[in-house]
C-alpha cells in the first residue's frame, strides 16, 4: 500500500565467474519495491566489484543474501518464508531491506525473533554493512576481477530500462504508512553522483529511466537545495535542475525520462514546460491516495491543502499529452459513504489515465490503526471493487481516443525479430504497473523488431488497460 508496490524478484540473479571453482558463490533473492530494488543492485555490484560470484540456486552458493520488503502484511510474510526457505535450503543467510529495519512482538529485531540463525540483519539502504557481514562470514576473494563490472553497475531490470534513486527516506508522516520509521528521514544523494549513474545508465544502452524515491518532489529539500556539480557547472540539488539535466543527458540517446512518486507541490509546476518541450516524459506518477480533504488530513498527507483538479487542470493546459497515474487507498479509517463519493467524483473529473487502488489494511505500527471508525473488511474490499470500476472506465475510454494515432513504443518483448509480432509500451506506460502496447506482426516483410529498441506504431484498438498496435 502507498506509495510502494510490491516488487517480485524472486528470481536469482546470476553475475558470471571467471573461474567458478576459486570464487566464492553468492545467492540473491531480491523482493519489495524499486527502491528496494536499486539497493539490491548496489550491494550486487559491490560483490562483482570485489570478485565474488553469484548462484541461481540457494544449494550452488556459499552464502544467501535476502533483501527483504515489510510494508504490508502479505510482504512480511513471503519475506519471512522466503529467509525460511534460504535457511533450511543453505543455512548461511545474511537479510537486509525493510523487514531487517521491523521490531517484532518481543520487542526484539522481528526478523531475528523468527529466524534467530540468521548470520546478519541489516536495515535498507545498507550496502556496507551487508558487505561487513560478507566479509565476516565468506571472506573476499584474494584477486578482486574489477574489470567485470559494468560502468552501470549490476542491474537486475532488463538492460534497456533502470531505475534510478535520487534519495532514501521521507520527512513525511502519513499515518497509514511506517517507511520513515523503517528508512528514516529524507537523504537526497548529491546531484553530480546521481547524474553520473545517469550518464553510465545511457551510455550503457538503457533507453528508459525510471526516476524513484519515497518523494521525488522533496528532493534537495534536506540540504536545502545545495549547489552540487555537474562537469565543472554548478547545479541545484533541486528537481526542476535534476530533471532539466537528465533531460539534457537522455537526449543524444535518444532515451525516455521518467518520473514517480511525484506530490503535487505547486514547485511541480515547472517542471510541466520540460514535459511539453519533449525533454522528459510527459508522464506523472502523483500518489493522491485520496480527494477528500478531511480524509487527506487523517492520512496526514503531504500537499493535501493543494487544489488537487485546478492544479491537474492547469499541468493539462501546459502540456496536453500528460499522462498522470495515481494510487488510492479506499476504505480508510473513517470514510464516510460521501467522502467516498467524493474520491469517486475526483477520479472521474482529474480523468485520471491509470490509477491503483487499495482496500485500506492495518500496517503493524501504522498511526492511523488507531484512528477511530475502523470501517469492517467487506466495505473495505467493496469500495476497492467500486473504485476500480469508475477507475477502469475513466481509463478505458482515455485509452480509445487514442485509436488512429502514431506513438512511439519501446519493444520489451519480440519473439522471432517479432515477425509474430511482440509487446512494448509507449509514453504512458511504466513497466510492471501500467498497460502495453500489444504489437500485431509488421505487414512489411522487412521491417523488424527488437528488444530495447524504438518503433513506430499506428494505434488500432484497444483492450482493457492494452492498446493494440500496428509497427510502422
Ligand atoms: S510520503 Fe513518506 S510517509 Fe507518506 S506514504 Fe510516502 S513514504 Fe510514507
Amino acid at each position: 500500500m502507498g506509495t510502494c508496490g510490491l516488487w517480485d524478484n524472486t528470481g536469482m540473479s546470476e553475475i558470471p565467474a571467471p573461474d567458478a571453482a576459486a570464487v566464492p558463490k553468492v545467492g540473491f533473492v531480491s523482493l519489495g519495491c524499486p527502491k528496494a530494488l536499486t539497493d539490491s543492485e548496489l550491494i550486487l555490484t559491490q560483490l562483482s566489484a570485489e570478485g565474488y560470484a553469484t548462484s541461481r540456486t540457494f544449494e550452488g552458493a556459499d552464502l544467501v543474501i535476502v533483501n527483504t520488503c515489510g510494508f504490508i502484511d502479505d510482504a512480511v510474510k513471503e519475506s519471512l518464508d522466503t529467509i525460511g526457505e534460504a535457511l533450511s535450503a543453505n543455512g548461511r543467510v545474511i537479510v537486509t531491506g525493510c523487514l531487517g529495519a521491523r521490531a517484532g512482538e518481543g520487542g526484539g529485531n522481528m526478523v531475528r525473533e523468527v529466524h534467530p540463525s540468521v548470520l546478519a540483519v541489516t536495515g535498507p539502504h545498507a550496502t556496507q554493512e551487508v558487505m561487513d557481514a560478507v566479509h565476516s562470514h565468506l571472506p573476499k576473494p584474494h584477486d578482486p576481477f574489477v574489470d567485470l563490472v559494468p560502468p552501470a553497475g549490476i542491474k537486475l531490470t532488463p538492460k534497456h530500462y533502470a531505475y534510478l534513486k535520487i534519495s532514501e527516506g521521507c520527512n513525511h508522516r502519513c499515518t497509514f504508512c511506517i517507511i520513515p520509521y523503517m528508512r528514516g528521514d529524507l537523504v537526497s544523494r548529491p546531484v553530480g553522483d546521481v547524474l553520473k549513474e545517469a550518464r553510465a545508465l545511457f551510455e550503457g544502452g538503457v533507453k528508459e529511466l525510471l526516476v524513484v524515491s519515497q518523494d521525488t518532489s522533496a528532493y534537495g529539500v534536506d540540504v536545502r537545495y545545495r549547489t552540487g556539480f555537474w562537469e565543472g557547472r554548478p547545479v541545484k540539488t533541486r528537481m526542476l535542475e535534476l530533471v532539466q539535466a537528465l533531460g539534457e543527458l537522455a537526449a543524444p540517446h535518444g532515451a525516455w525520462v521518467r518520473l514517480h512518486y511525484v506530490y503535487p507541490y505547486p514547485h511541480v509546476d515547472e517542471v510541466i514546460p520540460l514535459m511539453a518541450q519533449g525533454l522528459v516524459l510527459p508522464y506523472l506518477d502523483v500518489p493522491f491516495q485520496h480527494s477528500h480533504p478531511e480524509v487527506l488530513r487523517r492520512m496526514k498527507r503531504p500537499a493535501s491543502g493543494e487544489r488537487n483538479l485546478e492544479r491537474i487542470a492547469r499541468w493539462r493546459e501546459l502540456c496536453p499529452e500528460l499522462v498522470v497515474r495515481s494510487t488510492f487507498i479506499a476504505g480508510f479509517p473513517g470514510e464516510t459513504e460521501a467522502e467516498f463519493q467524493h474520491l469517486l467524483d475526483f477520479v472521474r473529473e482529474a480523468q485520471i489515465d491509470r490509477a491503483g487502488c487499495f482496500a485500506y489494511s492495518p500496517v503493524e505500527g501504522a498511526a492511523a490503526n488507531e484512528l477511530p471508525g475502523m470501517l469492517p473488511q467487506e466495505v473495505r474490499e467493496e469500495r476497492r471493487a467500486r473504485f476500480m470500476a469508475v477507475a477502469e472506465e475513466v481509463s478505458a475510454q482515455r485509452l480509445k481516443l487514442r485509436i488512429g494515432a502514431t506513438m512511439q513504443v519501446l519493444v520489451d518483448s519480440a519473439p522471432s525479430l517479432g515477425r509474430k509480432g511482440g509487446v512494448g509500451r509507449s509514453y504512458a506506460d511504466a513497466p510492471e504497473i501500467d498497460g502495453t502496447v500489444r504489437l500485431l506482426p509488421p505487414q512489411k516483410l522487412s521491417k523488424r523488431l527488437a528488444v530495447g529498441e524504438f518503433t513506430r506504431a499506428r494505434i488500432v484498438d484497444s483492450d482493457g488497460h492494452d492498446l493494440i498496435a500496428e509497427p510502422i
